[in-house]
């Protein structure tokens, strides 16, 4: 126990001296529609390590989330997301691009999250509408009400949801029902054997149904070749993210990338 303990700790001090110091970059990951058009972007957390190099989230979002890391973390993302979208905002190539961030369970059951998000994007002067934030079913389960009625003060000042990972969490269809959401995202778990594996398909086509009926959009990633895209075209899906149209890149890569191929 002790030894934990002393593990968070130490963890603790090198992420909020990350923040400090600027160690934190975030990659962008193209979203297209199926006439190839840039239609915005993942932000996603990279950690250019001292010692350890480049860290990707999966070592240590979990636990800055336990710790009280997670405060700074969100402001810095936010802000930083904020500010770019600032930037591009009268650039036309980027300026309707809509930038989608992660949001944790812990993250987002912060008591004061929807004034922390809404002071940011006053603060940088930005179209609200160009900020999506992207919730998992893991951070709906507890407290429904409350987690309904901060996703409504943030919609209702222009800020899109999107479910991340659908289909992976508990998918209740009665909460599915209550939640003020804008787009299911299909996990790439489904997409990823989606041509081999006929339970794939059938939940990949099951989910774009559901986001008809619900009348949300629907966004596969995870897609990685164009047989994946071509059978989720076929299925009425007309969003998607994946290695086939680009990996996660750093700004400047991600700016060229818009400008090159997906210029509108
Ligand atoms: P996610 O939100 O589901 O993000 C998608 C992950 O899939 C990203 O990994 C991305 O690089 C990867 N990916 C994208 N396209 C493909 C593809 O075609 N094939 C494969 N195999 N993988 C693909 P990444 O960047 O390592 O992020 C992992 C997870 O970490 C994210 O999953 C998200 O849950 C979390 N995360 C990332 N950035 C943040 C952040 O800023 N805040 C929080 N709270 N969580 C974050
Ligand atoms: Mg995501
Ligand atoms: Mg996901």
């Amino acid at each position: 126990m002790e030894s934990i303990a002393l593990k968070r700790s130490i963890f603790e001090k090198d992420f909020l001296a990350g923040i400090e110091q600027n160690q934190f970059v975030l990659y962008y990951q193209i979203q297209v529609t199926d006439n190839a058009q840039a239609i915005g972007a993942e932000a996603l957390l990279r950690w250019q390590h001292p010692h350890h190099g480049m860290m990707l989230p999966g070592d240590f979002i979990q636990l800055a989330e336990e710790t009280r890391a997670v405060l700074p973390l969100t402001q810095w993302i936010i802000e930083a997301v904020c500010n770019q979208l600032a930037q591009w905002s009268n650039q036309p190539e980027f300026s309707h691009l809509v930038i989608a961030i992660n949001i944790s369970p812990q993250q987002f059951r912060q008591h004061d999250f929807v004034d922390q998000v809404l002071s940011i994007v006053r603060k940088a002067g930005i179209n609200p509408q160009r900020l999506k934030l992207e919730l998992t079913e893991h951070s709906l389960i507890r407290n429904m009400d409350e987690m309904v009625d901060k996703m409504s003060a943030l919609r209702h000042a222009g800020i899109s949801f999107s479910l991340d990972d659908f289909g992976t969490g508990f998918s209740s269809l009665s909460y599915l029902k209550r939640l003020p959401l804008d787009q299911l995202k299909i996990d790439q778990s489904f997409v990823r054997d989606v041509l081999t594996d006929p339970n794939d398909a059938a939940i990949a086509k099951a989910i774009i149904t559901l986001a008809e009926s619900l009348e949300l959009g629907v966004l596969a990633e995870g897609v990685e070749t164009k047989e994946q895209r071509d059978f989720l075209v076929k299925s009425g899906c007309h969003a998607y993210q994946g290695y086939l149209f680009s990996k996660p890149l750093p700004l400047e890569s991600f700016e060229a990338l818009v400008r090159k191929k997906f210029s509108v």
